[in-house]
């Protein structure tokens, strides 16, 4: 995760209940084959019960695989007692790297009060690794919003908790996906002039199938550019189309992101390596590129 080229990480989540977890490590056998920076691997936001997939793939992503690996840990639905639980289990397994998270309410579970926010649960990891006695301590990532948090009032609040969380000592950003570069562009001049300097990774989710893009969309604030809606509407019966004219977008956007000097592409793979790789084949060789310091208007 070194900052002379621009990052290029992947994300995955653990499997479905009807899926086994051999598939995912194929996955991730395919993935890796690509030698991103980083492979993150999601969390359920049910709580400590959801550890076990995710810290398996993490531990195949950096023992198997031979890739740094992301555990990313939700503490919507945790207690202290559980968080102290899974950072144990994580310390135990060798993990490096935590997304620290709030997570997302989940319908009809009852929200655990002992973290508000990511920052309260990044402070708390801190506290940890203060007393390991093996002089370790986790690198924490943190999530970000270039159209703002759905919950934030307005971009300043939404930027100031972006501040206090880095503060609290989140040193990476990754960021929610997004289909037009100007908001992004718009939001890390937004949060340099706020004063945060640490690197901020772009979402990319390949929209290669419309009810998953719909399902992603509903849950942020990403505006969809029109050329994009009428992309998705006129291939939304051809899944190959579809997933061809999303992969030519995504590839699109990269390009233009990594020509502007951003620090690094997140990602997100939904799981799907053939699209991963015809990603990477198309635009490799940018990433080589050291990122370059952004214009601020
Ligand atoms: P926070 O940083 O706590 O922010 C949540 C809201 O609170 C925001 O509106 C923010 O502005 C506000 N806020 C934060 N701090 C303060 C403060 N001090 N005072 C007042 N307001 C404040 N969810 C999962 O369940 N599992 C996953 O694996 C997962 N992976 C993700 C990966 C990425 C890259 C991203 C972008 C999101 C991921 N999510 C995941 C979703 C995420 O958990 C949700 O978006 C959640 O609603 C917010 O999480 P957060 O960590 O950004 O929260």
């Amino acid at each position: 995760m070194n900052s002379n080229h621009t990052i290029f990480s992947f994300e995955v989540f653990p499997p479905k209940k009807t899926m086994n977890i051999e598939t995912v490590y194929k996955t991730l056998d395919e993935l890796s084959g690509i030698k991103p920076d980083f492979i993150s691997v999601t969390y359920g936001a049910g709580g400590s019960a959801n550890c076990g997939n995710t810290l398996n793939i993490a531990n195949r992503i950096k023992d198997v695989c031979g890739v740094q690996s992301v555990v990313h840990l939700p503490c919507i639905n945790m207690t202290k007692k559980d968080a102290l639980f899974v950072l144990e289990q994580f310390q135990e397994a060798g993990i490096e790297n935590i997304l620290a998270l709030r997570g997302d309410r989940v319908e009809g579970v009852e929200q655990c009060n002992d973290f508000a926010h990511a920052s309260d649960l990044i402070r708390f990891i801190k506290e940890f690794d203060a007393k390991r006695t093996n002089g370790k301590s986790f690198k924490l990532f943190g999530a970000c919003y270039p159209e703002r948090h759905p919950e934030s009032p307005d971009v300043l609040s939404d930027i100031k908790a972006l501040k206090d969380k880095v503060d609290a000592g989140a040193e990476h950003l990754l960021s929610q996906l997004f289909f037009d570069n100007e908001k992004f562009y718009r939001f890390v001049e937004r949060a340099r002039l706020a004063g945060i300097t640490v690197p901020i990774e772009a979402g990319i989710m390949p929209a290669t199938n419309k009810k998953s893009i719909e399902r992603m969309v509903s849950m942020t604030n990403a505006v969809l550019p029109k050329k994009f809606v009428r992309m998705m509407e006129r291939y939304a019966d051809s899944p190959e189309a579809i997933r061809d004219a999303g992969i030519a977008y995504a590839v699109d956007q990269i390009v233009d992101l990594v020509t502007n000097g951003i620090e690094g592409i997140h990602l997100y793979t939904m799981n799907n390596s053939y699209v991963a790789e015809r990603i990477n084949s198309a635009v490799r060789s940018l990433f080589s590129e050291p990122p370059v310091e952004m214009e601020i208007k």
